[in-house]
C-alpha cells in the first residue's frame, strides 16, 4: 500500500532522518516509538509533505510523492488522514461543521451527504450529541476525537497519528486509544507515534524504535517488547516501562 525508500530529512546542517525505510501493507497497524529528537514527527510529515523530503522516496498506492509536483503532492495527501498531538480544531466552528468543511472545500460534496456522513462519522467516535458544540466547549479527549472523525471524514486509505493523546489529562487517554482500536479493528491502516506501550503491544502488528534519525530496530510487538535484539531498544524500553 506503501512504500517508503531511503528517506531523508536535514534541517540546516543537522540530519534530521538518514535513512529510513519501510514498507506498509493494507490494514497495517504500524507504532513508532522512540525517544525525544528522533525524528518520529518529522517522518510522518514528510509523508504527507508538511516537511520536503531531502531524499528517497514515497510512493503511496502507485503514486510517486514528488515534491516538484503539487498534483502527485495533492493525491498523496488526499489519501492520508492525520490527527495531530494538537487538535487544531476551528475554533470558531461547531464540532459537526469542523468535521464537514474539508470534504465540502476539497471534494465540493454535497452539503446534505456530507451532513449525513459527518454526524454517522461523530456517533463512531462516540459524540453524536455534540455536533452543535464549540470546540472550547469540550474536553481534551472529545476535542481529539472530533479531529479523529474530522479526517477520516476525507476517506482516507492511511490513517498517520502524531501522538495523539500526549496532551491529554491520563484520564482522557482511553477513550480516545478506544477509538483508534476500533478503527484498527476495522481494518484502517494506520501509522501511530506513540508512548503508549500498552496501545503499540496491544494494535500494533508491527512496531519500529526509532533514535537519532535512525530506525533501529523494527519487528512485531511480541519481538519488540519481549526480546528486543538492540541493547539501546532495551535500554528505551526499560527506562518508559
Ligand atoms: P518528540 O518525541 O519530542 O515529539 P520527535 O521524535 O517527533 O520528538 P522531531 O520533532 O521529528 O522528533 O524532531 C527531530 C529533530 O529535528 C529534533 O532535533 C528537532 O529539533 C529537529 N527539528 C524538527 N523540526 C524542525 C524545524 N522545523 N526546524 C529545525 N529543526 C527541526
Ligand atoms: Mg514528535
Amino acid at each position: 500500500l506503501m512504500e517508503i525508500k531511503e528517506l531523508k530529512k536535514n534541517f540546516n546542517s543537522q540530519t534530521v532522518l538518514k535513512n529510513i525505510s519501510l514498507g506498509v501493507e493494507k490494514g497495517d497497524v504500524v507504532a513508532i516509538i522512540g525517544p525525544s529528537g528522533a525524528g518520529k514527527s518529522t517522518f510522518l510529515r514528510c509523508l504527507i509533505n508538511l516537511e520536503r523530503r531531502d531524499g528517497g522516496s514515497v510512493n503511496v498506492e502507485g503514486i510517486e510523492l514528488n515534491p516538484d509536483d503539487k498534483k502527485s503532492v495533492k493525491k498523496v495527501q488526499q489519501k492520508m488522514g492525520m490527527v495531530f498531538q494538537s487538535f487544531n480544531l476551528f475554533p470558531h466552528m461547531t464540532v459537526l461543521k469542523n468535521v464537514m468543511i474539508a470534504p465540502i472545500k476539497v471534494k465540493k460534496i454535497d452539503k446534505s451527504i456530507i451532513s449525513e456522513k459527518a454526524k454517522n462519522l461523530l456517533a463512531k467516535v462516540g459524540l453524536s450529541d455534540r455536533g452543535d458544540y464549540y470546540p472550547s466547549q469540550l474536553s481534551g479527549g472529545q476535542q481529539q476525537r472530533v479531529a479523529i472523525a474530522r479526517a477520516l471524514a476525507m476517506n482516507p486509505d492511511i490513517m498517520l497519528f502524531d501522538e495523539p493523546t500526549s496532551a491529554l489529562d491520563p484520564e482522557l487517554v482511553g477513550e480516545v486509544l478506544k477509538v483508534m482500536k476500533k478503527l484498527a479493528d476495522e481494518g484502517m491502516t494506520m501509522i501511530v507515534v506513540t508512548h503508549e506501550m500498552g496501545f503499540a503491544r496491544e494494535v500494533a502488528n508491527k512496531v519500529i524504535f526509532m533514535e537519532k534519525g535512525n530506525v533501529v530496530e523494527e519487528g512485531t510487538p511480541e519481538k519488540i517488547f519481549n526480546n528486543p535484539s538492540e541493547k539501546r531498544t532495551k535500554e528505551f524500553l526499560e527506562k518508559i516501562i
